[in-house]
C-alpha cells in the first residue's frame, strides 16, 4: 500500500527484503523510482496508481543492481533513467541480473529488466514536469548510484538502511571503502535540507534518524577501513532480517579489508 511520507511523495514496501519503490507526483504523471521486486507487487502497485489516477511519466533506478532495474508492462511505457555509470554497469551486468532476477523474483518479465537510459538533467535535477529531483550520485554500493532529494524526502537507495550494514561495490573497485566514505560526507552535508530519509531497504527514518544512521554506517566502514572487527546490531543474531546473509556479506568485506592491509593473503 501507497504510503505518503511528505506532500507528494509516497512509498510503497516489498515483501522482497523490505524493498521501498518511491512515488513523487509530478504535474502530469508521477516519477516512480525503484518499482520492486516480484510481479505481483508490481502489479499492485499499478493498479494503486491507477485507481488515484495517475500515470508513471519517468521510471528511475538509483544503481545497477537487479532488485533496482525490475518493471512491469501495467506501469507503462514511460522513459526509465538511471546516471550514465547507472545505465552503463546494468548493460555489462544484464544477464547476471536477469539470472538473480529469474530465481529470487517472482513471475517477472526479464526482458523489462534494466531498460533503463541516461537521465535528462536541468542542471543537477531530473529534467521532468515536477517537483526538482536532485540527483546526488556517488560510487558507493554500486557504480553509479544516485540518491535522490526531492521535497525534502531523501531517497537514498540501497544506503543509510536501519537494518543493513553498509554493502561495499567489491566488484573490482579501485577503493571501495573510500568512494562509501565520500557517499556518507555528502549525505552529511545536505543532511540539513532532509526531514525524511528512505533507504531502499528498511524503515523510513526521520531527520534524525538520518543522522543516526549516517554516524552507523561511517562507524561501521571506518573500522573496515582499519581492518577491525565492529559490533554492529544489523548484524547480530537477533537482528532477524537478513540473518541468512548479512553476516556472510559482513565476513566477505572484513576479508577484503584485512587482505587490504595485509593481514591475510589475497586469494
Ligand atoms: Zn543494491
Amino acid at each position: 500500500m501507497l504510503t505518503a511520507v511528505a506532500d507528494g511523495v509516497f512509498v510503497r514496501q516489498s515483501e522482497f527484503c523490505r524493498s521501498n519503490a518511491v512515488v513523487v507526483v509530478g504535474d502530469d504523471g508521477v516519477l516512480l523510482v525503484d518499482p520492486g521486486v516480484h510481479a505481483h507487487e508490481l502489479q499492485a502497485l499499478a493498479r494503486e496508481l491507477s485507481e488515484l489516477g495517475l500515470r508513471v511519466a519517468a521510471g528511475f533506478s538509483t544503481h545497477p543492481h537487479w532488485d533496482h532495474l525490475l518493471w512491469h508492462e501495467m506501469l507503462g511505457s514511460a522513459p526509465r533513467y538511471g546516471t550514465s555509470r547507472c545505465v552503463a554497469t546494468a548493460r555489462l551486468r544484464r544477464s547476471d541480473a536477469q539470472a538473480k532476477a529469474a530465481r529470487l523474483a517472482e513471475g517477472v518479465r526479464l526482458d523489462l529488466l534494466g531498460e533503463i537510459i541516461d537521465v535528462p538533467m536541468r542542471t543537477d535535477c531530473i529534467a521532468w514536469n515536477g517537483p526538482p529531483a536532485r540527483i546526488l550520485e556517488h560510487q558507493g554500493h554500486a557504480p553509479g548510484h544516485a540518491a535522490l532529494l526531492v521535497s525534502g524526502v531523501l531517497v537514498a537507495g540501497d544506503m543509510l538502511s536501519d537494518v543493513e550494514i553498509p554493502l561495499l561495490d567489491l566488484n573490482g573497485t579501485a577503493d571501495p571503502i573510500r568512494d562509501y566514505l565520500a557517499a556518507l560526507d555528502m549525505f552529511h552535508e545536505i543532511a540539513r535540507d532532509v526531514r525524511v530519509v528512505i533507504p531502499g531497504h528498511g524503515a523510513v527514518g526521520t531527520a534524525d534518524q538520518l543522522l543516526n544512521r549516517i554516524d552507523q554506517d561511517r562507524a561501521y566502514v571506518t573500522a573496515l577501513n582499519l581492518a577491525q572487527e565492529r559490533d554492529d546490531a544489523r548484524i547480530e543474531p537477533s537482528a532477524g532480517y537478513g540473518s541468512d546473509w548479512l553476516p556472510g556479506e559482513h565476513q566477505r568485506q572484513l576479508l577484503y579489508a584485512q587482505q587490504r592491509a595485509g593481514l591475510r593473503p589475497s586469494d
